[in-house]
């Protein structure tokens, strides 16, 4: 208000001032004489401007909660987009975005291994324990395959009790280690939603992701794999191609 004020003060001043110089120079040249009342713009200029100046102050307070507005609706979209990707119960991506980010990898020629990962016998400990005690051992599996994989690895929940690794970058040979890693990671939780241990052991088939081969043909392979791991007697990892049984 103090500025509002000043302000128009200011402007005031110079009008007056600018009037008295006008009028001085202008009215002795038509005969007349400057008669002193110039304050009086005073009562005009005065409540006009700071009218003016009020009202500049009062929208620029108001584009200033405007932006303010404007910035926090952009972060709650951006957090609910983020949310919209990934998975409730783990925090993974969710299927959609996880082959979405598969998809992506795609369309550039980068090195890097796909593992899909199940757990064994799952529906047992649903129809033994429950289905809430099944969430819990769910979750206890998906931190230990995040405990497994490598800072920068990308992981999905594609299915009820299936995940999935995306290791960008990863050599045959490191992603055999990050399988072995996850399956021993799952093997050693001690999970007792009572006073037995129930053991928990996931499989896991795994790909390297060549440049050209498609999502579907990854899966595929991926898929077989995992199919072959779970005949082979489960808790193991098949990332090598091997002769189908006849
Ligand atoms: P396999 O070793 O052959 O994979 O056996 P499995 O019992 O794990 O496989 P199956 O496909 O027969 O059963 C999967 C079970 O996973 C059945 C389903 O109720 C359970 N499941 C899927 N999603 C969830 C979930 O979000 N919470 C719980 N508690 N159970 C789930
Ligand atoms: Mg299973
Ligand atoms: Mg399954």
């Amino acid at each position: 208000m103090i500025r509002v004020i000043l302000k128009s003060t200011l402007v005031a001043l110079f009008a007056i001032f600018a009037y008295s110089s006008v009028a001085a120079s202008i009215a002795p040249t038509l005969g007349g004489m400057v008669d002193g009342n110039a304050w009086l713009i005073l009562a005009i200029v005065l409540p006009c401007s700071a009218y003016t100046f009020l009202q500049k102050e009062k929208l620029a307070k108001a584009l200033g909660e405007l932006e303010t507005t404007h910035a926090e609706l952009a972060t709650t979209h951006r957090k609910l987009a983020e949310k919209a990707r990934r998975d409730d119960m783990t925090g993974m991506l969710n299927r959609e975005s996880f082959f979405a980010v598969l998809d992506g990898t795609r369309q550039h020629a980068s090195r890097g291994a796909l593992l899909i990962i199940d757990a064994d016998h799952f529906k047992s400990i649903n129809d033994s324990y429950g289905h809430l005690t099944g969430d819990k051992a769910l979750l206890e599996i998906a931190a230990a395959i995040r405990r497994g994989v490598r800072a920068g690895d990308i992981l999905g929940r594609i299915g009820g009790e299936e995940f999935a690794a995306l290791l960008s970058g990863a050599t045959d040979e490191e992603a055999l280690q990050v399988a072995e890693r996850i399956r021993k990671e799952v093997e050693q939780i001690r999970f007792r939603p009572d006073e037995r241990t129930v053991p928990l052991t996931v499989s896991i088939g795994g790909i390297d992701c060549e440049a050209g081969a498609t999502v579907s043909d990854l899966m595929r392979v991926a898929d077989r794999r995992l199919y072959e791991a779970k005949r082979r007697g489960r808790n193991r990892a098949v990332l090598e191609p091997f002769q189908a049984a006849a």
